[in-house]
């Protein structure tokens, strides 16, 4: 059973569609960071593997990539500007 945040308790919350290797939106990450704390938390289920991770993570810098604990694909949270940018 996940916990979801209170929004109002979280400074980033983000919830995204992921791609596998083929284009095919299969997966889905969810990730917010409380305020007050330095690590992530998130609910990715892998578009390569079918696997969900729930866990925490930390990340010095943006962009944020997450990566699959049990494939090892890596995803890059990309600002959805600069997403709109590149097409
Ligand atoms: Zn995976």
């Amino acid at each position: 059973m996940v916990t979801y945040p209170d929004i109002g308790d979280t400074n980033y919350f983000t919830n995204r569609a992921l791609e596998n290797k083929a284009g095919e939106k299969k997966g889905k990450i969810i990730m917010w960071r409380n305020k007050g704390e330095e690590e992530f938390h998130m609910i990715l289920t892998c578009p390569e593997c079918g696997e969900v991770n729930e866990k925490k993570q930390a990340f010095e810098k943006k962009p944020y990539r997450p990566n699959c604990d049990s494939c090892g694909a890596k995803f890059v949270i990309a600002k959805l500007k600069a997403d709109k940018k590149k097409k």
